[in-house]
């Protein structure tokens, strides 16, 4: 039997790993359109520079993952990043942030957090730049007599399998649906849940500074939801591998409505306007940056999710796993939507 993954983000890479542990004879295969490993728990270098542009540190609230991410998986580039997460409002005032929430480790890999997507893939067959654009269903030698034939994008057949686990966020999906050929009552049911998972949109950049940015927090959160920065990690605090010494590296995440708003504005325009509010918001001079940099996440987090039970049980073959189907986007949660999907495969291929 043959299993596809499409996708390998965190979800798609914890379900090929398990289901690898659990079923060896079961051949899997991971189809990745990036060169990346980790998907939105992402890494980017530049002159010196590391920082994470998606996922900015793992939480790990359950025994499960935390055993997994330091027992499980190498942790040896793996820390807490020790210092605290305080808050600002809309009028740029700073407070100190709840201590209970700070007291819960903040876990990130000193190298980058794209670490992990680098571990969850070793032993995995993972093939990288490779776009699916579509299924073809067709008739296999297996229990239910379903197999699916995967097409790159560009109209390339690249594989057949029994069983197709899907993984990117719900909208990419839909669009991989509506250009495939499968059973139409399974389209259907497929289509009404996928569509009720709807992804807000992030404006993420990096400002690199030549001098020192100290303060007593890590990052600060916007809680009043009235700011255009919703979140700015002070990366340099993640550890001296992220920045030359004497060197700091701020990163500002901007709120649904300003990225909406500021989507299309061009870089070099959007860098020196997020510099400024970064300025006042630390209330000191940060307008010229060394340089900056700025990811555009369509599909940043969910802000609502689809049903991980309707969407797995048609009895297709079809699978789907990630953030969407387990609530707010969170690293530790579609490390967990993969491994519940293992179980749903398992039914099946019994
Ligand atoms: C700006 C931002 C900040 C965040 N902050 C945090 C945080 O601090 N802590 C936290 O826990 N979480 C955070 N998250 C959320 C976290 O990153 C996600 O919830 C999690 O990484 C989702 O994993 P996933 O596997 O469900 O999806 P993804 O990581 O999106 O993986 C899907 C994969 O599918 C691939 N793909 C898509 N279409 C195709 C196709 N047609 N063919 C082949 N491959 C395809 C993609 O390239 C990707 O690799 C943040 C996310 C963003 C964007």
């Amino acid at each position: 039997m043959k299993l596809a993954v499409i996708g390998a983000g965190t979800a798609g890479l914890a379900a090929a790993r398990l289901i690898h542990q659990r079923q060896p004879h079961l051949t899997t295969t991971i189809y990745e359109k990036s060169r990346g490993l980790g998907g939105r728990a992402a890494t980017r270098r530049r002159e010196g520079f590391v920082f994470d542009h998606g996922a900015q540190y793992i939480k790990a609230p359950s025994a499960a993952v935390e055993r997994f991410l330091t027992n499980e998986l190498t942790a040896d580039l793996l820390h807490d990043i020790g210092y605290p997460v305080w808050t600002f409002d809309q009028h740029n005032t700073i407070t100190e942030g709840d201590r209970t929430h700070n007291a819960d480790p903040k876990w990130v890999y000193r190298d980058g957090l794209n670490r992990l997507g680098k571990l969850l893939a070793s032993d995995l067959d993972v093939q990288r730049e490779v776009r699916i654009g579509r299924l073809q269903q067709i008739s296999a030698h297996n229990h239910t007599g379903i197999g699916y034939e995967l097409y790159h994008v560009d109209g390339q057949l690249v594989g057949v399998a029994d069983m197709v686990l899907l993984t990117p966020p719900a909208p990419q999906i839909v669009d991989i649906l509506n250009a495939s050929e499968i059973d139409s009552g399974t389209r259907e049911t497929l289509h009404a849940e996928l569509a009720k998972a709807h992804y807000r949109r992030c404006l993420s950049l990096a400002l690199a500074y030549d001098h020192t940015i100290e303060r007593p927090f890590y990052a600060l959160v916007n809680t009043d939801r009235a700011h255009p920065i919703s979140w700015l990690g002070l990366e340099h605090k993640k550890g001296p591998e992220r920045c030359p010494a004497g060197h700091s590296l701020l990163l500002p995440q901007m709120a649904a409505q300003f990225s909406l708003e500021h989507w299309e504005t061009l870089t070099e325009s959007l860098i020196s306007l997020v510099a400024a509010q970064v300025s006042e918001l630390l209330g000191m001079d940060l307008h010229t940056p060394l340089w900056g940099d700025v990811q555009r996440w369509r599909y940043a987090l969910p802000a609502s999710s689809a049903d991980f039970a309707t969407l797995n049980h048609t009895n297709s073959g079809l699978f789907f796993a990630g953030d969407y189907t387990i609530g707010p986007g969170r690293v530790h949660l579609a490390i967990e939507s993969g491994w519940h999907v293992v179980e749903e495969l398992e039914r099946y291929l019994i």
